[in-house]
């Protein structure tokens, strides 16, 4: 279902009378910054873009859609836009103007607008010794972050965000806005909470906090010549953590910039970064065997929970950057000799970042009552990706996450995670299969004419044998 550009400007009136935000076409001043992703290597081209200032604004702009027979891309920040399938003839409607952030500190919840990014949360949450389960940026947008799963620094605590949901208010690809939550629109709110956006646009999400006031976090700095002794030590080290310890292992090569600090610029190095959930004298005891091998920089401390957000080091700003990830169902030492052959001292790559996430814990256990993710089956998760400042950089980026990938399938598990694969993939490559089922049935019922277009497409059940290609 597609519709021109000259049908979209002959009703571009219409559409601009019914919605108070935004609204831009092809040629028009501001569409190009309208449209424009927060990862600056993808090139978004949508008929039209309506920046939505409200639940009001996102319901009229899905109802004039509809009845122009367009399809729409609901999309926030614009951080998961890469598997995207191309928008031509279709309308991107954003919330980015929708950041209201209400916490209610009795209850231990937030509501967050649609736009709303996670720095939005954080940050008042501490205000009252609360944290949200976000993922390491402060940038990355709530809704797209949680309808995807998400995996944070308390997720072998306290599980997926996903599932801290309990409850959403949505616009149906009708374009009547609904709440679902455990008493309301169950299914609704069984697809929101893991399953991707694909059944609806959200406008509002309900979640709980928890009791986080500070953590015993940082990282430690190796050269890159003692990767092997470090992700080898890190690798067994993670079979003896509690939940309360969520840590990555990572080789990174960070790029000759000024902005980078001084100690790292040009420069790469092994890391662990972890976060313990608890005091400075059982974390120092918890991380001992890794600070034993004594690392070039040493940053652990007592932090409060947003500085969290800065652990990663995720970039500040939009960049062009390309990757992907994948599940593992094992690290056996030999994956990691595998990870080290690929990005090692003697390899020259254009990776900026090879991570292995250590997941289990929560994330293992099935939630009660929980969504499309109601677990994880994978005990690590992988994401190689660099930035891309040149076509000639895109393609060599992308080929060596690949090549990453490819290294690990061995122990790759048999799907992979929703918010890291950055490739166009259906729905059935990142969803635990009962679950896709489900969605599938619930896209047939809820959009059967494929009005949103998720991240990663789900065909409703009638259209079953249909591949992303017909
Ligand atoms: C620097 C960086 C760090 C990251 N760190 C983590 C991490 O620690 N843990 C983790 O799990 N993931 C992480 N991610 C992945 C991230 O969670 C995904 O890219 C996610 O899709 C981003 O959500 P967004 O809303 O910012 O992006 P968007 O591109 O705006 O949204 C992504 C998709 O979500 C859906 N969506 C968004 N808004 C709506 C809506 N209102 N209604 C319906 N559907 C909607 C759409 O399908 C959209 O295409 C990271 C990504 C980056 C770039």
């Amino acid at each position: 279902m597609t519709t021109s550009d000259a049908l979209v400007s002959r009703h571009l009136e219409a559409l601009r009378t019914a919605v108070t935000g935004g609204v831009f076409v092809p040629g028009q001043d501001g569409y190009d910054q309208a449209r424009q992703a927060w990862n600056l290597a993808v090139d978004e081209r949508p008929a039209v873009v309506v920046i939505a200032e409200s639940p009001a604004d996102v319901a009229r702009a899905v109802r004039f859609a509809r009845s122009r027979e367009m399809r729409i891309a609901p999309q926030g920040t614009g951080h998961g836009s890469a598997p995207l399938e191309p928008l031509g003839g279709a309308m991107l409607l954003r919330t980015v103007r929708m950041r209201d952030v209400r916490i209610d500190p009795v209850t231990r919840t937030v509501r967050a607008e649609a736009g709303a990014l996670w720095q939005d949360v954080t940050v008042p949450a501490a205000g009252h010794g609360l944290a949200a389960l976000a993922g390491t940026s402060p940038n990355v947008g709530v809704t797209g972050y949680t309808l995807g799963g998400g995996i944070g620094w308390l997720a072998r605590r306290y599980g997926l965000a996903a599932n801290s949901v309990t409850a959403a208010d949505l616009v149906t690809p009708y374009g009547d806005l609904v709440r679902a939550d455990a008493d309301h629109e169950p299914d609704l709110f069984w697809a929101i909470r893991g399953g991707g956006g694909s059944v609806g646009v959200v406008t509002a999400l309900e979640m709980r906090l928890f009791p986080v006031r500070e953590l015993y976090a940082g990282a430690l700095f190796f050269p890159l010549q003692r990767s092997a002794e470090v992700l080898h030590t890190w690798r067994v080290w993670t079979g003896t953590v509690p939940d309360e310890v969520t840590s990555i292992g990572r080789i990174m090569r960070f790029p000759a910039l000024p902005e980078v600090p001084g100690p790292l610029r040009g420069r790469a190095f092994a890391l662990v970064e972890a976060a313990y959930l608890g005091e400075e004298g059982a974390g120092a005891d918890l991380i001992s065997p890794l600070r034993a091998l004594g690392p070039e920089l040493d940053t652990f401390a007592m932090v409060p929970a947003p500085a969290l957000q800065q652990l990663h080091m995720d970039p500040p700003r939009p960049v062009p950057a390309e990757g992907d990830g994948e599940f593992l169902a094992d690290l056996p030492a030999a994956a990691i000799d595998a990870v080290l052959d690929m990005a090692g001292p003697g390899a020259d790559i254009p990776l900026t970042s090879i991570e292995i996430r250590h997941l289990g814990g929560a994330l293992a256990r099935p939630a009660r009552g929980g969504g499309a993710q109601p677990n994880i089956d994978a005990s690590y998760l992988m994401f190689a990706g660099g930035f891309t400042p040149t076509p000639e950089l895109d393609a060599a980026v992308r080929g060596q996450a690949q090549a990453v990938k490819e290294a690990l399938a061995f122990w790759r598990a048999s799907y992979d995670y929703y918010n890291f694969v950055e490739t166009p993939a259906p729905d059935s490559a990142v969803l635990p299969p009962a679950s896709y089922q489900r969605l599938q049935t619930l896209k047939a019922s809820y959009d059967p004419d494929q009005v949103i277009i998720s991240a990663h497409p789900i065909w409703p059940t009638r259209l079953g044998t249909r591949t992303k290609d017909s």
